[in-house]
């Protein structure tokens, strides 16, 4: 089978099968050797590894995958695309096609079955309208995991990255940067996709700690005090707190804010993951 980066090849085959895209979806696919053959490079695949990748499409960058890795898991939603996968991977018999939504499989079960628990990759051009509880799901589940090499829309990648001060830091920066090292790999133009997206998109690596950067006495109960940190942006940290159901009163959250020697009116949005994990612990002492 012709590589499917290639516009032409691509072209051919959703010609070949009648292929509707589908919006709902989210489905973008890749068209540009380059971003697909630097994505195997930034992944650090090696022939020992089992990859999972959520999204296969037509099979682009399965193709890549199942030349470099020992065994691909290919999970797609869309059953429209299953024979296709049938026949541009046929060459291949070290990949095992999912006809499943991503959010709804056993991935513990995977990596079990495939990679004795050992952990995996995973590689994937992401659908865009679900990316971020595709990827909470999988730090939360403890699924065994080395790392995360996806393409997101650009902003989201910014978002994983940034830390304090900057307008893009939330909840989701935090709870990324609590499992793992972020690093932006590349940044892709709209024009290497078909049909082309209407927001730039970026590589993003996510390399899984083994251990947490900080240490947390109850892991849902910091995620909840970011969580209400970050709530109503504008609100000082103490207002926030309050509004979290944290079980916890407003002289414990100033009492508390005291003690990390920070200001009085302080925002959530100015706090590191460390003062935040240093907070939690703080306010967890004081639940009744
Ligand atoms: N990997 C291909 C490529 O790079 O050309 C396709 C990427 S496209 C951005 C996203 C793919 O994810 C589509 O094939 C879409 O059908 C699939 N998809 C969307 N939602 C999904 C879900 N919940 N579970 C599994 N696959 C899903």
């Amino acid at each position: 089978m012709a590589t499917l980066g290639i516009p032409a090849n691509t072209i051919a085959v959703l010609q070949k099968y009648n292929f509707n895209f589908q919006k709902k979806f989210g489905q973008n696919f890749l068209i540009d050797t380059y971003v697909l053959e630097n994505i195997i490079e930034e992944s650090q695949i090696s022939s020992d590894d089992c990859v999972l990748e959520i999204g296969p499409g037509i099979g682009t960058m399965t193709q890549y995958l199942c030349e470099n890795a020992r065994q691909v898991i290919a999970v797609e939603i869309d059953k429209t695309l299953i024979p296709i996968l049938q026949d541009t991977l046929s060459e291949y018999d070290n990949v095992k096609v999912i006809n499943e939504d991503i959010l709804k499989v056993n991935i513990n079960q995977i990596c079990e079955e495939y990679n004795q628990g050992k952990p995996i990759k995973v590689v994937a051009n992401l659908p865009y309208y679900i990316t971020t509880p595709i990827i909470m799901g999988l730090f939360e589940s403890h699924v065994p995991l080395e790392s995360i090499t996806i393409m997101v829309q650009k902003e989201v990648a910014d978002r994983m990255q940034c830390g304090p001060g900057s307008k893009d830091y939330g909840a989701l920066s935090l709870a990324v940067q609590y499992y793992a090292k972020p690093e932006i790999v590349q940044q892709v133009p709209p024009n290497c996709f078909m049909p082309r997206p209407n927001v730039g998109s970026a590589v993003i690596r996510l390399t899984r700690y083994s251990e947490p950067p900080v240490e947390v006495t109850d892991e849902a109960f910091m995620f909840r005090v970011i969580r209400a940190s970050f709530n109503q942006r504008r609100k000082t940290l103490v207002n926030g707190l309050m509004s979290g159901s944290l079980g916890v009163t407003k002289e414990d959250i100033q009492e508390a804010i005291a003690e990390m020697e920070l200001s009085p009116t302080i925002r959530g949005e100015a706090l590191t993951l460390e003062q935040f994990a240093q907070l939690s612990n703080i306010l967890l002492k004081c639940r009744s």
